[in-house]
């Protein structure tokens, strides 16, 4: 079976993505930042949608839903611990859950940190992973609900998935975001390099969204905090990796 991924450009800096199985006619909605881009790139490819997921409760994510509803429908799903705040669910789902879309068995991560009840789902087969405002292209989201503890458990899970895996995150933060990443990982050549590929989408406006976890894994220094060198700039040669984590979070809040 084969996945086709499309990446939409919402409001001024949210992506929303859509899967599309043809084999099953399945077609997954993941975040509604505002319907209208949506609706475009659904009838351009004149793709029926089947399937919604709520990643997580802010408005930036879910409130194109109430527009997009009014001309299509689908079965919605999102976290459970989320369902006093997100849109009416169909599905309301949990850390641990498996969901079937189209012909793939999905998993269920809990990612709380940017909020409580943030979600992720991965598809195995089709080797995606949606994690919106937790791992996003080198960098993580802001700790709005969650403690610095709770995100780096929630980044844990997700590091752990086969490396080439291509991360669907929910904004176009990278150039920031790189700006910040070069102050702690000075040295890293990988992040050097990456920041020049950056540099050229950006000014052809691509997106740089998504991106491929072993990407992440080498230049993202959220996902870095066991890293002797990042350890050294910071000064934090012997913190546990959850604390060298929660410096680098607190650094990029002041950045
Ligand atoms: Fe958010
Ligand atoms: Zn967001």
């Amino acid at each position: 079976m084969t996945f086709e991924l499309v990446t939409v450009p919402c409001l001024e800096d949210n992506y929303a993505f859509i899967v599309h199985e043809a084999e099953t006619n399945t077609t997954l909605l993941v975040d509604v930042p505002e319907a209208d881009p949506i609706r475009a790139a659904l009838s351009e490819r004149g793709w029926t949608l089947t399937h919604v997921l709520f990643t997580h409760h802010h408005w930036d994510h879910v409130d194109g839903w109430n527009d997009l509803r009014k001309t299509h429908s689908a079965i919605t799903i999102g976290a459970q611990a989320d369902e006093y705040r997100l849109p009416a669910l169909d599905m309301a789902i949990n850390d641990g859950d498996t969901i079937q879309i189209g012909s793939e068995i999905c998993q269920v991560f809990d990612v709380s940190g940017h909020t409580v009840g943030h979600i992720a789902v991965y598809m195995p087969t089709a080797k995606i992973v949606f994690t919106a405002d937790s791992i996003m292209a080198l960098g993580c989201g802001r700790l709005f609900e969650g403690t610095p503890a709770q995100m780096w458990e929630s980044l844990c899970k997700l590091m752990s998935l086969p490396k080439d895996t291509l991360v669907c995150s929910g904004h176009e933060y990278t150039t920031g975001n790189a700006k910040f990443a070069i102050t702690v990982d000075p040295d890293n050549i990988a992040l050097r390099s990456r920041m020049d590929e950056i540099q050229e989408k950006r000014a052809k406006n691509i997106p740089t969204i998504p991106s491929l976890l072993s990407e992440e894994l080498a230049t993202n220094p959220f996902l870095r905090a066991d890293d002797h060198n990042i350890r050294k700039t910071l000064g934090m040669l012997d913190e546990s990796d959850a604390q060298v984590f929660a410096r680098i979070r607190q650094l990029k809040d002041n950045f």
